[in-house]
């Protein structure tokens, strides 16, 4: 047993299997041709860490999931508050983005088995929410400490074809963000409660091609982390908007699992690093020995308290033009009608290419349908401080540049940003990635201005933070 001194600090953490029945459509890609899932070929999971200072109380829960529209994240938000007393203003739903699960989204689509999809959906808010509840029941004191490196599993995503045309692949000439962020949490005992690991990077390793449920590479770095640090590993996605993975888009089951694997020991090297109890040593005497030897006191030192407090905001982002619903609604069911028909005649090279072109309409016509009528949207970003680190996340999918200006600019000790929380879909270009265009900026609801409104929006937030 170690000395320590309290820092007033609480823990809790709890976990639920997510994992789709064999059956399940899969839906990651608008290039597959199969509708149904495998068996997983390794757990799915929704972690929840409850975080308590004094009379405030935070909730983080990491799902392994692609993400979920505006009203469904409703829904799980209501539930975790429901069950555990938590205000939604201080949940943070976060997803990992894989693309190797169920269809949590845009159901419509699913030409077979769209009732176990649906089975599916609903079995999550209470089942998301038991894993919340399960953290509050295991409160124990703890310490936090931080650390941050690289790790080159992720590239550039945005590669120009041989016609110009901006498209989504493994540029190794673009720079990316290969940061790499490892928050550890410890009992009193010195031992590991819990570990959030941060990283930018498409869970898009397994591909199209894949007819097995997977976490993806988010899944085997957890599992690493586990074995070598001990206690619960979390993972939150970062600003991966223009980020994938150094190799990926393949049916190849061994490269999510090496590329993870890589992934969690270099942040089980950081995670084994961060010293949570530093002490003080003190000569006491010295030990005759063949050489002589220094006897130390060791004395506990004294650590700030780490302030834990978060704020939730709906920051108001500007949209650009976007098509009339009715016209795209009509393109809509005549590519799905197309799909349904070329699929029932089993020519499946032909539907992929239909079927892409419906997925491509299908984001559009969601835009159009969402934010058609309005200048601006209020777009969720939370941002949650503990001690000298801070966690900022939004809705959607920002790019690598928006986080870095973020953690650059941030008064705070650490500064990991990410995407993919608490809110529907839609990708954050920064400025120039509208000059290139590319399917992101297809797909975006937002216009250019929106990146420079949003990292001044989450520094603003970071500021009010500092100073608390
Ligand atoms: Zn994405």
């Amino acid at each position: 047993m170690r000395a320590a001194i309290n820092t007033g600090l609480r823990a809790g953490v709890g976990r639920c299997d997510i994992t789709p029945a064999p059956g399940t459509p899969q839906g990651g890609w608008g290039a597959q041709t199969h509708q149904r899932g495998l068996e997983a070929d390794m757990p799915m999971y929704a972690s929840a860490i409850v975080l308590e200072q004094g009379d405030t109380r935070v909730l983080i829960v990491d799902a392994d999931a692609i993400g979920f529209n505006a009203e469904w994240t409703e829904k799980i938000l209501a539930a975790l508050a429901e069950l555990t007393g938590i205000p939604k203003a201080n949940i943070r739903f976060s997803c990992t983005h894989t693309h190797a699960g169920p269809n949590t989204f845009r159901l419509e689509n699913i030409l077979e088995g769209r009732d176990m999809a649906q089975n599916y959906l609903e079995s999550l808010p209470a089942r998301i929410a038991g894993a919340a509840w399960c953290a509050m029941k295991a409160m124990v004191d703890v310490r936090v400490g931080a650390k941050t490196g690289a790790s080159y599993i992720n590239r550039n995503r945005r590669v120009f074809a041989p016609d110009g045309e901006c498209i989504v692949g493994v540029n190794d000439e673009a720079t990316a963000d290969h940061s790499l962020g490892a928050i550890r949490f410890d009992r009193e005992d010195g031992t590991c409660l819990a570990s959030i690991v941060h990283y930018a990077c498409h869970p898009t390793i397994c591909g199209w091609q894949n007819i097995r449920f997977t976490p993806d590479y988010p899944g085997p770095m957890r599992e690493t982390v586990e074995r070598e640090i001990s206690g619960m590993c979390f993972f939150l996605q970062g600003a991966a908007g223009d980020l994938g993975p150094r190799k990926g888009f393949t049916g190849d089951l061994n490269v999510y699992r090496k590329l993870g694997h890589e992934l969690g020991l270099a942040a089980a090297a950081m995670l084994a690093e961060i010293d949570t109890h530093p002490e003080q040593a003190t000569y006491r005497a010295t030990v005759p020995s063949g050489a002589n030897i220094a006897e130390y006191s060791y004395a506990p030192l004294a650590q700030a308290v780490p302030v834990t407090a978060m704020i939730s905001r709906g920051v108001s982002l500007p949209t650009r033009k976007l098509e009339s619903e009715a016209e795209i609604a009509e393109k809509l069911s005549q590519l799905r009608a197309e799909v349904q028909d070329l699929r029932t005649k089993g020519n499946l090279e032909q539907m992929r290419r239909v079927q892409a072109r419906a997925t491509q309409m299908g984001w559009r016509f969601q835009n159009a349908q969402l934010y058609g009528s309005v200048s601006h949207v209020a777009w969720p970003v939370q941002v949650i401080r503990i001690g000298d680190i801070a966690l900022v996340s939004t809705a959607g999918e920002p790019f690598s540049s928006i986080g870095e200006r973020i953690r650059k600019q941030s008064l705070f000790s650490f500064t990991f940003v990410s995407g993919y929380s608490n809110g529907g879909f839609g990708y954050i270009p920064d400025r120039q990635a509208y000059v290139e265009g590319g399917y992101e900026v297809a797909a975006t609801p937002f216009s250019p201005d929106a990146a420079d409104v949003l990292v001044q929006e989450c520094l603003h937030m970071l500021h009010e933070l500092f100073e608390q």
